[in-house]
């Protein structure tokens, strides 16, 4: 099973995205990761991307389409979770294209649909493990001894620096007007299932897989 994860910046998709590898063994396919590693790398792409990012504005179809078509030809059987791609209408056309040249389906578009207010306060708060990646939040969900990963016990912790409250107001502009558009592109074609991104992690997880059941058939 082959989906994607919509929403906005803080909606959860990376959190699900990891929960659905967890249990199905699928790959997720996070463009922001990628980018983010090409930066820790130094690459040329890296240092082209700098600071569209840090100033939370989308990088250009071009890159990001080439950037994804690497990838999508090396899934192999598993299932894929794109998560961050695509992030505008080209993007989505694009993909479509990828996908018939390779004779992959997309089988499930899911929205992770939340309460915009809520989302600058999730963003700004977050943080993770240097090590195994787990997230935390300065307010709604620290570690329970500070300072110590409760999943690995790591001890350094990283915050992406562009997950501060100016930032996460120009993401989220970017996403009303360039990326939302492509939810009835979705919607058109009868895969488009929304999820209430505003329940607990576990509750959407749980909701997530009902969708994904259903569409197994
Ligand atoms: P994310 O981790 O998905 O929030 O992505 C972090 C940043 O990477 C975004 O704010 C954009 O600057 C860039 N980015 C990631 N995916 C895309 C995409 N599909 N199109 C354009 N920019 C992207």
């Amino acid at each position: 099973m082959n989906i994607l994860l919509l929403g906005p910046p803080g909606a959860g998709k990376g959190t699900q995205a990891k929960r659905l590898e967890e249990r199905y063994g699928m790959v997720q396919l996070s463009t922001g990761d990628m980018l983010r590693a090409e930066r820790e790398a130094g690459s040329a792409l890296g240092k082209q991307v700098q600071a569209i990012m840090d100033a939370g504005k989308l990088v250009s179809d071009d890159i990001m389409i080439a950037l994804i078509e690497q990838r999508i030809g090396q899934i192999g059987g598993k299932g894929f979770i794109l998560d961050g791609f695509p992030r505008t209408v080209p993007q989505a056309t694009a993909l479509d294209r990828m996908l018939a040249e390779n004779r992959i389906a997309l089988d499930q578009v899911v929205e992770i649909a939340v309460d915009e207010a809520a989302l600058v306060d999730r963003v700004s708060g977050r943080f993770s493990c240097k090590t195994c990646g787990a997230s935390y939040h300065d307010r709604h969900h620290r570690p329970k001894q500070d300072g110590t990963c409760d999943v690995c016990g790591g001890h350094a912790f990283i915050r992406r620096p562009d997950d501060n409250a100016e930032t996460v107001k120009a993401r989220l502009k970017a996403y009303r007007e360039q990326t939302a558009p492509i939810l009835p592109y979705y919607r058109a074609k009868g895969i488009l299932r929304s999820v209430d991104g505003m329940a607990a992690i576990d509750a959407v997880a749980q909701e997530i897989e009902t969708i994904l059941n259903k569409a197994k058939g």
